[in-house]
């Protein structure tokens, strides 16, 4: 075992919903279905409104020519209903986008499209399962909604990592999976090895504060796959610094784990692995810890992709008014404006908060150097001096300071003494550095243009000219013939 530089120990609150099964979430009368909920190419509808759909069939897939190979994964109807609408709705996204989704009327019987394992899929080529993960519309369940199968491509890959180690404060849907569930977790890492062309290791972690999910993934497991208990530190679930607390390896921000011949998938993608393969469903549902002050009963609950955010915390009851709406954990999560929008494939957590924080916040001070935020960062970077730029909007120097390299984790600002929300300046210096990327490619652009439009009028004179001179000459050529005719019939005269 390694340890990564820094991390930190914030206020776990996963009491409030640790101990509670997982239970399936009603179903909503409609659900709002983005189109793009995964990294990557768009898919376009393949329904009309007013088509009958049931549940796990295909309602819209990227256009291009065999998009299993393309960085998308096709959306299904999450229940049995009736196309009612395609249009423009509110996405999960702290800037309250707009994007097009398909909205779909339930019929309430949630009846399902006629579903077709691979019972046999151990004796099928690699290929052939990769493919049907595709088709299943697989993402990575634990993070950014990477298309699952691109992650399956077999490309020198010698170790699997399970990645079980939930450390974001509140969210505990991971943990009950891995109680509830240790056997389709199993099932699932043993097909996507399979469809790796088999891994010589495969390890699943699980931190130490999760006693009860290790020792039932511990008795699930066969030989082949290693389940290993790491130190609870904020943010060991992170890709890199998993790796490198396993391997030892230190992966610098762009580079491809594949190139180390590691690849990382979540407890979650490995369920909903085993749930395509082996008994044929897509997905279109994930567990999302529903949890906060504001919520009468925290729950980890089984969600229709697609279920209003509003219907989910109607179900869990309100003690009291909503200060704030997060999506994903207290430190990585951001704040929604309303909870008028749906659950999508990457939404593992809503908290409801009352304004109780990780830790309790005095109003921001000036920073007095102290160097604790350095002391923390994971990634070794001097967040101090990230901020003094973002501050002072020297976008070059912060670049300078690998700003992009920075994974938002927010431990400087959880230690920060002055309540500085250090990460609060990266996002905006980052958005501010694309801005301008933005602004210098379009001038770029608009500056080819103008050269091209020069280049393209001053051909055309060139050519206007070029052709007054032929025409000049052939004048000119039809002149002398004609005086030469003349001549010619005088003196034959
Ligand atoms: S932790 Fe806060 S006060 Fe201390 S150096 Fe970093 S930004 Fe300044
Ligand atoms: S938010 Fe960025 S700068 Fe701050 S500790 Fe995390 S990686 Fe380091």
């Amino acid at each position: 075992m390694w340890e990564f530089h820094g991390g930190v120990h914030p206020n776990g609150y996963k009491n409030l919903s640790a101990n509670k099964s997982i239970v399936p979430a009603n179903i909503p009368p409609f659900l709002i279905l983005p189109l793009l909920q995964h990294i990557g190419e768009p898919t376009e509808p393949v329904v009309h409104i007013g088509d009958k759909v049931l549940k796990g069939q295909i309602i819209a897939h990227c256009h291009a020519y065999n998009c299993r190979k393309l960085m998308t994964v096709p959306l299904h109807a999450s229940s049995s209903g009736t196309v009612v609408a395609i249009e423009e709705r509110a996405v999960p996204h702290p800037s309250g986008l707009t994007a097009p989704c398909i909205i779909i009327e339930t019929d309430g019987k949630d009846t399902w499209t006629n579903l077709i394992p691979l019972d046999d899929y151990a004796n099928l080529s690699p290929s052939m399962v990769r493919d049907y993960i595709a088709r299943a519309g697989i993402v990575g369940l634990g993070g950014a909604g990477f298309p699952a199968h691109i992650k399956l491509r077999p490309d020198g890959i010698d170790t699997l990592i399970i990645n079980g180690s939930e450390c974001e404060p509140y969210i505990t849907c991971d943990d009950r999976l891995m109680r509830e569930k240790p056997h389709d977790i199993i099932a699932g890492v043993r097909i996507i090895k399979h469809a790796l062309g088999g891994t010589e290791r495969c390890i699943i972690a699980v931190e130490d504060n999760k006693p009860e999910a290790y020792a039932a993934l511990l008795k699930a497991a066969d030989q082949e796959i290693e389940v290993i208990k790491i130190k609870t530190i904020y943010p060991t679930g992170g890709e890199l610094q998993l790796i490198n607390v396993l391997t030892g390896i230190e992966i610098k921000r762009g580079q491809l784990p594949a190139k180390f011949g590691i690849v990382v998938h979540n407890v979650e993608t490995a369920r909903a692995t085993y749930r395509a393969v082996q008994l044929g469903q897509p997905l279109v549902s994930r567990i999302i810890t529903v949890t906060g002050g504001a919520i009468e009963n925290p729950q980890n609950l089984e969600v229709l992709f697609g279920t209003p955010i509003r219907f989910l915390i109607d179900q869990c009851g309100r003690k009291s008014e909503i200060e704030r709406l997060i999506v994903g954990g207290a430190m990585m999560g951001f704040s929604l404006p309303d909870d008028n929008m749906p659950v999508i494939k990457t939404t593992n957590c809503l908290i409801a908060s009352i304004g109780e924080r990780i830790k309790d916040k005095p109003p921001q001070m000036p920073c007095i150097r102290c160097g604790s935020c350095s002391d923390v960062c994971p990634l070794n970077l001097l967040p101090q001096q990230l901020y003094w730029y973002a501050k002072a909007k020297d976008l070059k120097k912060i670049h300078d300071y690998k700003l992009f390299d920075c994974i938002e984790c927010g431990c400087c600002s959880y230690v920060c003494p002055s309540n500085i929300p250090l990460v609060s300046y990266y996002r905006y210096a980052k958005a501010e550095i694309r801005k301008s990327e933005n602004e210098q490619k379009k001038a770029e652009v608009a500056k080819q243009r103008h050269e091209f439009r020069l280049f393209r009028l001053q051909r055309e004179k060139d050519e206007r000219k070029a052709r007054h001179k032929v025409a000049d000459k052939n004048k000119q050529d039809k002149i002398k013939a004609a005086l030469a005719r003349v001549k010619e019939k005088r003196a034959a005269t």
